[in-house]
């Protein structure tokens, strides 16, 4: 098996077929690595944009590519099949650092190309997904690239970091680091066949349920149980939103201690997850 870590970046361009905005992906890097994760080849390329004329200033900024850059680029239809010529026959797993890069893919596809998948990826894993269960860091939270290397002792002043290539040779650093401390073959739990469910997945929007009264809320779930001594806990007020969670205030009799509890309903295509916090209101029920 080979694996194939790539990295986009693209440029919001506004475009009239889609009256909207549409990120084009102007740089493609890529790093072909083997079995072991030995660095094979590097394939890396500038786009031509169709769209947007020139580069927003905040790309500019980040990515350091200049207009004159994507001159030299090509268009998008010809770099997929430089980089489809680039992998060849090899049986490629690609990976990324989160899945946008892979929607944004998906997206330039069907605009430049009119296919609904990415016909030269047949298997897929999350890599920020992997770093972060290797690191216990949970999935509540995206952790950045960078923050994920510097949390790795990586030094990440020697990468050219929001450059296609480079993050590709961090994002490798990283998943070898990762390696070392996480349970051996752990990462082939984290490889996707690129098929109906995984376009499907891919264009699920991850969001909060805010309506109380939306179904997929069990309100069941909505109590809370005391840190301190794990009895259940007296509601004292209805649940409100607030920051896309719902908030309550509870008592603890045997403690006597007032505590805030938020809820957050998170819906992914997996189901409805439920992320608790309860912080401590300093003034005591007398
Ligand atoms: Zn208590």
């Amino acid at each position: 098996m080979y694996y194939v870590i790539m990295d986009l970046e693209w440029n919001n361009a506004y475009s009239r077929k889609h009256n909207g905005f549409f990120n084009e992906i102007i740089e493609i890097g890529a790093v072909l690595a083997d079995d072991s994760f030995r660095t094979l080849d590097t394939f890396s390329v500038f786009i031509k944009s169709q769209l947007g004329k020139k580069l927003s200033s905040r790309v500019k900024k980040l990515t350091k590519i200049s207009n004159e850059d994507l001159k030299t680029g090509v268009t998008f239809p010809r770099a997929v099949k430089e980089l489809k010529k680039w992998i060849g026959e090899r049986d490629c797993v690609f990976m990324s650092w989160g899945n946008s890069d892979v929607r944004t893919l998906v997206e330039n596809y069907k605009f430049f190309l009119g296919s609904d998948t990415v016909l030269i990826m047949k298997k897929y894993a999350d890599l920020q997904k992997y770093c972060q269960d290797a690191m216990g860091l949970g999935s509540a939270n995206q952790v950045g690239l960078s923050a994920a290397a510097m949390q790795l002792g990586i030094d990440v002043e020697k990468y050219e970091t929001h450059r296609a290539l480079e993050d590709c040779r961090l994002s490798l650093k990283c998943l070898r680091k990762c390696q070392s401390i996480y349970a051996k073959g752990a990462l082939r739990d984290y490889v996707m066949n690129c098929d109906d469910s995984f376009y499907r997945r891919l264009a699920f929007k991850v969001h909060n349920i805010t309506n109380i009264h939306n179904p997929k809320i069990d309100r069941s779930v909505m109590n809370c149980r005391c840190e301190t001594c794990g009895e259940d806990m007296l509601r004292l007020s209805d649940w409100k939103v607030a920051n896309q969670a719902f908030r309550s205030l509870f008592y603890c009799k045997s403690c006597n201690q007032l505590l805030l509890c938020s809820m957050r309903f998170k819906e992914t295509f997996d189901g409805v997850f439920v992320i608790t916090s309860l912080k401590k209101v300093e003034k005591q029920r007398t």
